[in-house]
C-alpha cells in the first residue's frame, strides 16, 4: 500500500489530502489581473465557487476514466478541490507512471507536469493549467551552466569520479544530463536514499540545484562538513580550489528555494517560548540551521503524516508551504483537536504554485469536454528517452528497502 494511503487509525489522511472543506472552498482566490492570462476568457474568473464547482464536477463525470487529476499539496484550496489524487513529488510521479488515464492534468508547476509527461506512454497527454507557473528553484540550474561546471569538474577529478543527482525541481534537459553521466533524480521523500545510493560507489556527488536539500541529506548521512562544499555557478572555478573539489564527496549547486528560506531561527525559538510544548517540523529545503533546529524534518507527505500520527491535542509549528500549512491547521483543528501553524505565516505561500487558479482548471477540463486539448505539456523526443531512464532509474531505487 502506497505510504500516502497509509492510516494511522484515527485520521483518515486522505481527507486532507483530497478534499478542501466547503469553508476553505469559499477562499478561492482570483488573478488579480485576469487579462493576464491572455488565452482564457475572462469569463471563468468571474465564476462563482459553487459555479465552478458545479461545472467542474459536470466535466469531470463526462470525462470519466480518461481523466486523472493530479494535485500537489502547495495547490490553492479552491484549486485543490479538484484534485482525484494529491501528495509529493514523488508520490505524484508514481501515480502518473501507474496511470492508464488519457489525460492527466497536473495542478502543480511546469517542472512537475514535464515529469509526468516523461514518465507517462506516449498515447497519454498531459495538460498544466497555467503554462506559465514554473518554479524560481528549477530555474536556478539551466543545462549549459551545470554542462560548464561538470566539464570543469571532470577535468580536475575525471568525470567517471563524480554522480549528478537532480533534485526533481529541475528541467527535463537536467534530467536527461543526469542519466548521461550515470546519475539520476530525487525527491525531497527520497533524497536519504538516492544520495546514500550515490556515496556508497565511492563517487563524489554533484546534486542540484537545491544547496539546503543537499546538504541537510548529506548531514543526514554524516557526510564530514569540510567535504561538503558549494558550487557557485556565477564563478568559472565555482569558488572552489582544485584541492577542495578533489577532497569533496558532496558538491553543492548553489540553488535554494525563495520560500523555504524565510523560515529563521528566531521564528522556531519566539514559537517555542510562546507554546512550551510546540513541536516544530520543517521541510529540508529549509537552511541547515532551520532543520538542525526543528524536532523533524522531511517531505510535505512526512509532515502531514507526523502531524496525524502525533497525540490528540497536540501543538505543531511547521515549516513549509502556506497552504498546505493552513489545510492541515483546518483539518487537524476539526479532526482532532491539534494546533498547527506556520511558522512564518506572513511570507510563505509560493507564489508560482498559486497562480494555478480554479477557474484555469476548469478552462482547461472544459476544453477537453469539447474535444480540445489546451496547456499540453510535450517535452521533446530527444530529451525524454534520457530523462525517462533518470525518473525510472530514481522510481526503482525509491521502491528498494
Ligand atoms: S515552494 Fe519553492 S521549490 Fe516548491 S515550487 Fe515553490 S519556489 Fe519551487
Amino acid at each position: 500500500m502506497p505510504r500516502h494511503f497509509s492510516c494511522c487509525g484515527i485520521f483518515s489522511r486522505d481527507i486532507i489530502l483530497n478534499k478542501a472543506t466547503p469553508a476553505a472552498f469559499e477562499k478561492v482566490g482570483r488573478p488579480q489581473m485576469p487579462g493576464e492570462k491572455k488565452n482564457i476568457p475572462p469569463f471563468y474568473y468571474q465564476l462563482s465557487q459553487e459555479e465552478i464547482q458545479q461545472r467542474g464536477t459536470e466535466a469531470k463525470r463526462k470525462l470519466g476514466d480518461d481523466l486523472l487529476i493530479l494535485c500537489h499539496h502547495y495547490q490553492q484550496d479552491g484549486t485543490f478541490w479538484f484534485a482525484d489524487v494529491s501528495g509529493d513529488s514523488l508520490y505524484l510521479a508514481q501515480q502518473a507512471a501507474k496511470s492508464t488515464a488519457k489525460y492527466i492534468i497536473f495542478c502543480g508547476v511546469h517542472f512537475m507536469a514535464e515529469s509526468a509527461d516523461i514518465i507517462t506512454h506516449e498515447n497519454q497527454t498531459v495538460l498544466l493549467p497555467d503554462l506559465e507557473a514554473g518554479c524560481s528553484m528549477a530555474d536556478m540550474a539551466d543545462t549549459t551552466t551545470v554542462e560548464k561546471a561538470w566539464d570543469y569538474l571532470a577535468n580536475i577529478c575525471g568525470d567517471q569520479s563524480i554522480i549528478p543527482i537532480t533534485y526533481i525541481n529541475s528541467a527535463a534537459t537536467l534530467k536527461d544530463f543526469c542519466a548521461r553521466h550515470g546519475g539520476t533524480v530525487c525527491t525531497s521523500s527520497n533524497a536519504h536514499k538516492i544520495l546514500k545510493w550515490a556515496l556508497d560507489q565511492n563517487k563524489r556527488v554533484l546534486f542540484f540545484p537545491d544547496q539546503h536539500l543537499g546538504r541537510n541529506t548529506a548531514n543526514a548521512l554524516q557526510v564530514e562538513k569540510d567535504k561538503i562544499c558549494l558550487w557557485q555557478r556565477d564563478l568559472s572555478d565555482g569558488g572552489l580550489s582544485d584541492q577542495d573539489i578533489r577532497d569533496s564527496k558532496v558538491l553543492l549547486w548553489d540553488g535554494y528555494c525563495s520560500v523555504h528560506c524565510r523560515f529563521t531561527s528566531a521564528q522556531i525559538e519566539a514559537v517555542r517560548k510562546r507554546i512550551p510544548d510546540v513541536k516544530v517540523i520543517v521541510h529540508p529545503e529549509c537552511p541547515e540551521e532551520i532543520v538542525q533546529a526543528a524536532d523533524y524534518s522531511g517531505s510535505t507527505n512526512k509532515i502531514i503524516d507526523v502531524i496525524s500520527e502525533s497525540a490528540p491535542g497536540s501543538s505543531w509549528a511547521v515549516g513549509t508551504e502556506l497552504s498546505l500549512v493552513n489545510r492541515i491547521a483546518r483539518q487537524m483543528a476539526e479532526e482532532q483537536q491539534k494546533h498547527v501553524e506556520c511558522l512564518n505565516p506572513t511570507s510563505c505561500t509560493c507564489s508560482t504554485m498559486y497562480q494555478v487558479y480554479p477557474g484555469d482548471v476548469l478552462w482547461v477540463l472544459e476544453n477537453l469536454v469539447d474535444g480540445k486539448v489546451v496547456n499540453r505539456i510535450n517535452v521533446a523526443e530527444d530529451i525524454k528517452l534520457g530523462a525517462r531512464q533518470a525518473l525510472e532509474k530514481m522510481l526503482k531505487l525509491s521502491s528498494q528497502a
